[in-house]
């Protein structure tokens, strides 16, 4: 039967004890730059294994500060994956550096390491070699990082994790977030993603120099350490010193104590949506669909369950797909369109037929219902209608 309300793709999972514990935030003397948000740092990087955490206000911020401690600036090149959220891009625009995009695999549609060997390879023939990768890990999917982490060795880039989709995933059975293979690993709290501080992200490193020079972006480039304090005459030292062109990126209490409730209950929801996934991939199979594939070295932890409609199986195609899902009720998504197809990105210079891969898989896929609050009706009604669809 059609549900009353639209079903989404994605969404939070709110508990009274999430909402306890941002209520006593407000009852307390900080509703920011208080306890919380270094003791959410703490729980998080022990979670991943990493050695530190920085907390910021979004995902999109964290990856600004880790390309700034990475000293990303004017004349400098980051490559990212051409099927990501614009914010993977985006934060090496606002340090001033250009971007380009490396193709997905058409299997797992995270940055193929064949593609990315190939440009570099091209790449460092001309002198134009990137600084920084940003790797994706695609619906909670890891990228392959050892073959990424390799090629990194061979043509000297720094790799940041875009992980925003895969807190609760693993790669050959580490945490992603343990940084083996990468200097800054990124993962974002906004309330479609695994678990949520409303808006909120943070970048973890073992790295205590990036550590350092991400706080100093964070909070307007201001310092209390006294061994980064400049050199002035004694009278005129205070305990703090502007020393970088930083940002109000900070993490509020209120919001860190959101993240330490939910952070207790990562795993449940990666679990969960792992069994939703799996019930997707065995009543969705036999249609003219191409289903997530998991490749044996990772552990999903499922942020999205993307099908792509199969050109060469059916001539619906995967608007008319998502039409008849929203008569249904069922709002699916898109993720992504392209980085370089939107008209800012065709105003750089960026043409289409750049990443073949990743257009026909923009030409396909859509993300249909995924979260852990989806009930075993409501999976039934959307496996049902999808069925109908093509019956
Ligand atoms: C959501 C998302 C971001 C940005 O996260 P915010 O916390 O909303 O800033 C960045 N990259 C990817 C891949 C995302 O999905």
């Amino acid at each position: 039967m059609k549900p009353k309300k639209m079903i989404p793709y994605g969404r939070q999972e709110i508990t009274q004890t999430d909402i306890d514990a941002v209520t006593e935030v407000l009852q307390s003397d900080f509703l920011t730059q208080g306890p919380r948000v270094p003791k959410f740092e703490l729980e998080l990087s022990q979670y991943c294994g990493s050695n530190h955490a920085v907390a910021a206000n979004s995902a999109t911020s964290a990856l600004h500060i880790a390309c700034l401690a990475l000293d990303i600036g004017h004349g400098d090149l980051v490559w990212t994956s051409a099927i990501t959220f614009v914010a993977s891009s985006n934060c090496a625009l606002y340090c001033g550096a250009d971007v380009d995009f490396v193709d997905i695999d058409p299997l797992t549609y995270n940055m193929c390491p064949l593609a990315l060997e190939k440009k570099l390879s091209i790449a460092s023939k001309s002198g134009k070699l990137p600084k920084v990768l940003i790797p994706v890990h695609l619906c909670g999917q890891s990228c392959d990082m050892e073959e990424i982490h390799k090629l990194s060795l061979e043509y000297g880039f720094k790799i940041i994790e875009d992980a925003s989709h895969a807190i609760g995933a693993k790669f050959k059975d580490s945490k992603v977030g343990k940084c083996d293979f990468s200097d800054i690993t990124v993962f974002s709290f906004h309330p479609v993603k695994i678990i949520t501080t409303a808006e909120g992200g943070i970048a973890v490193t073992n790295n205590p120099s990036l550590d350092n020079k991400m706080r100093l972006f964070r909070s307007h480039g201001i310092t209390g350490n006294e061994s980064d304090f400049h050199l002035r005459p004694s009278e005129e030292v205070w305990n703090y010193q502007q020393i970088d062109l930083g940002f109000n990126y900070r993490m509020t209490d209120i919001q860190a104590a959101l993240g330490l409730s939910q952070i207790t209950r990562v795993d449940e929801f990666v679990t969960k949506r792992n069994t939703l996934a799996k019930k997707y991939n065995d009543s969705l199979v036999n249609l003219p669909l191409q289903l997530p594939k998991i490749d044996s070295k990772s552990y999903s932890s499922f942020h999205l369950y993307v099908i792509r409609v199969c050109p060469h199986k059916t001539n619906k195609t995967h608007k008319e797909v998502y039409n008849s899902l929203y008569t249904a009720q069922i709002m699916a998504n898109l993720h992504y369109i392209p980085v370089y197809l939107h008209p800012y990105y065709e105003k750089l210079g960026f043409k289409r037929g750049q990443c073949p891969n990743a257009e026909k898989y923009y030409s396909e896929a859509i993300s249909i219902p995924l979260y852990p609050g989806l009930s075993d009706k409501e999976q039934d009604y959307i496996i049902k209608t999808i069925r109908d669809i093509f019956e």
